[in-house]
């Protein structure tokens, strides 16, 4: 990988490699979702099935898109659509303008502080597979207003 390719490359002019370290394990992006009819989402505290709560991340990432039909691919071309990503991620943060945290992997080289400091899932995701469906509705934790 480029040195501090984040600061001196669009998304667009990223290596597939550089694209991926972007990533900084919250597994945010993998807790389940609801669109209502006014267009907001409700954020359940419950990860898809696939995330391993322990590390943060998706233990089939290969073949994610075959298993989860509803996982959805980040690309720089459709980063206008995923403003439903958290305030953190990195991928939002940069095409915003704004800068990689100090507590990003590239930036510490820790990949534990994303969880030391709170910003990852671990401390207080539970699996799909342990949540039945209706239960779901109970496990809203937060409702983010997406077309307004
Ligand atoms: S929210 Fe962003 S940084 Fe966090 S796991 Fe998803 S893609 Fe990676
Ligand atoms: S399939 Fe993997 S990457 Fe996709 S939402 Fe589930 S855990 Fe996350």
């Amino acid at each position: 990988m480029r040195e501090r390719f984040w600061e001196r490359f669009p998304l667009e002019a990223l290596t597939e490699e550089e694209w991926e370290a972007l990533c900084d394990g919250c597994g945010q992006c993998c807790l389940l979702k609801f669109q209502d009819d006014e267009g907001d989402l409700a954020v359940l505290n419950v990860a898809c099935q696939l995330l391993d709560i322990g590390s943060c991340r998706c233990s089939d990432y290969d073949n994610r898109f075959a298993r989860v039909p509803d996982c959805q691919q980040l690309t720089p071309e459709r980063i206008d659509d995923f403003r439903w990503l958290p305030g953190s991620c990195a991928y939002r943060r940069l095409a915003e303008g704004r800068k990689l945290a100090g507590w990003h992997p590239l930036i510490s080289g820790d990949p534990d502080r994303v969880h030391r400091k709170g910003i990852s899932v671990r401390s207080f995701a539970v699996s799909q597979a342990e949540v039945p469906d209706e239960e779901l509705e109970d496990h809203i934790i937060a409702i983010l207003p997406i077309d307004g």
